[in-house]
């Protein structure tokens, strides 16, 4: 038997136990799918196929069985439902694909599995991967286990929310403009966006595939790098945006000394850039409180910190809601009720068909993108909205640019506040978009960024840093975030009930 319980386990320890057979991939699977009953009420799951990932734990107990010691085999995980799989409806959180089943698993579904993890069920998040608190869920609100009166963030928030409550040791996410690291940040865990292209995005549900990336959500670092290792890679006859960049083994960059590090210095000679536009009045004073003490912690460790600027911080809020909702139009023009999902019962004519559809099944703030998008790419709006964004966005790009000649690594709040109260800003779409305030520009980008647990704010509620590197550097994100980790216990606190 385990020492502890299976929930209690990250990824690392609970592959080491089933690698060690104190447990067993099917004992972990039971333990959690019955956890995953338990705590309905948390809105986290939309499916469950326990028959399948029983078959899936029993597969991996083999490879156990036959010798083979690899740092996810075994262990279960979970997917945000915008990832296809197989043996599990995937809906993306819309009433547009209520039941779809997908005949193949996206690649880095598939990519897990092969990996040897068992996939435990599909996550709830905003329709369509749009929304900043998980309540555009065409199926129910995700709570946040700190306080189930609260947004556990979006869209990845039944993600965050799931491996918050210990209900599952990791999970898949995506990030368009911010929902891995704003929900991390909103549960108190570690997730990392890698660079535009590094994970495939064959058979994720596309929202706006110029910023649309997967990436993982769990309780450390550490095990985010478990699951960043099996994720990433090229994949260049499915998903023509993949990067033709070799697999890294983010794992061993955790470890990989600096230069000139020392062991109560491990972060010597690392220049963390603070960009003046992220310390402003816009962010709530106890969010900046836990932000800056974790910067001091920084130093601690070695690092300085450096003034920098992102002087077009704030028309990424405009640029962005100009070029996603552009995209998410055009993306979601296929869901015309002939080749997937919803379709009305009685219509006229075809064009009857159309609307009746795709009123039924979009929600509101779907509806609301798909005709913004619309307008800004219609005939004599064009030049005046998207073609602008799209200058200001390689603006932004350029900014960060100038920005990494100052510093390594880039830090600040993630979001401007603590989770807000489920309904608070429901009613208010422009509330939200202004709180992706810090995580659009990264997107614009398409730099790396993640979020890491850094203490307690407003109503005792988890407060996260963000990091940003450069392209291609997840693992120089990963080694400060796990050097943090070492120092800190922030990502090792557990919500109380859970
Ligand atoms: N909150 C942002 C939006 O609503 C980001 C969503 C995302 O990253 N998928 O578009």
């Amino acid at each position: 038997m385990s020492l502890k319980p299976i929930h209690d386990m990250g990824v690392a320890e609970l592959a080491a136990a089933i690698a060690d057979k104190k447990t067993s991939s099917v004992e972990a699977a039971q333990h959690l799918l019955a956890r995953a009953r338990q705590h309905e009420h948390l809105g986290v799951y939309l499916a469950l196929n326990e028959d399948l990932s029983l078959a899936q734990a029993k597969a991996a107990d083999a490879r156990v069985a036959a010798g083979e010691r690899t740092p996810l085999l075994g262990v279960p995980l979970a997917h945000k439902d915008i990832f296809v799989t197989r043996g599990f409806p995937t809906t993306a959180g819309s009433k547009m694909l209520a039941g779809y089943q997908s005949p193949f698993d996206a690649t880095v579904v598939s990519q897990l599995a092969a990996a040897g993890a068992v996939t435990l069920g599909k996550l709830n998040c905003d329709e369509f991967a749009m929304g900043s608190g998980n309540d555009n869920s065409a199926f129910s609100a995700a709570h946040n286990p700190w306080d189930v009166s609260r947004v556990p963030g979006g869209s990845s928030g039944g993600s965050a929310a799931a491996v918050a409550a210990r209900l599952v040791p990791a999970a898949t996410g995506t990030d368009t403009g911010g929902s891995i690291r704003q929900p991390a940040a909103f549960c108190g865990i570690t997730g990392i966006k890698p660079t535009y292209g590094r994970c495939s995005r064959y058979g994720m549900v596309a929202f706006a595939s110029s910023l649309d990336q997967a990436g993982p959500m769990a309780r450390s670092a550490a095990d985010c790098a478990a699951l960043l290792t099996a994720m990433a890679g090229p994949d260049i006859d499915r998903d023509s945006t993949s990067l033709d960049h070799p697999a890294e083994d983010y794992s061993a960059a955790l470890t990989r000394s600096r230069e000139g590090a020392t062991a109560a210095q491990p972060l010597k000679g690392l220049r963390i850039g603070l960009p003046a536009e992220f310390f402003g009045a816009g962010c709530a004073p106890d969010v900046l409180a836990a932000v800056r003490s974790a910067l001091s912690e920084y130093e601690q460790l070695g690092a300085t910190l450096v003034d920098i600027s992102l002087p077009r911080t704030e028309l990424s809020i405009p640029v962005y809601y100009v070029i996603a909702p552009a995209e998410a139009s055009s993306n979601l023009s296929r869901f015309d009720g002939v080749k997937f999902g919803h379709r009305a019962r009685q219509y006229d004519d075809l064009i009857d068909m159309y609307k009746k559809t795709r009123s039924e099944a979009f929600g509101p703030e779907v509806q609301r993108r798909i005709m913004i998008g619309t307008y800004v790419l219609s005939h004599g709006y064009y030049d005046a909205y998207y073609l602008q964004a799209q200058k200001i966005r390689r603006l932004i790009a350029q900014d960060f640019q100038q920005a990494f000649t100052q510093c390594d690594v880039i830090a600040g709040p993630v979001a401007p506040s603590v989770a807000w109260t489920i309904g608070e800003k429901s009613a208010d779409p422009m509330a939200n978009y202004l709180a992706d305030i810090y995580t659009l520009s990264t997107s614009l980008a398409g730099l790396p960024g993640m979020s890491v647990p850094a203490g307690f704010g407003a109503a005792n509620m988890p407060v996260g840093l963000q990091l940003v590197g450069n392209y291609f550097k997840e693992g120089e994100l990963l080694h400060t975030a796990h050097a943090f980790q070492q120092a800190t216990d922030w990502h090792l606190k557990t919500p109380q009930g859970y």
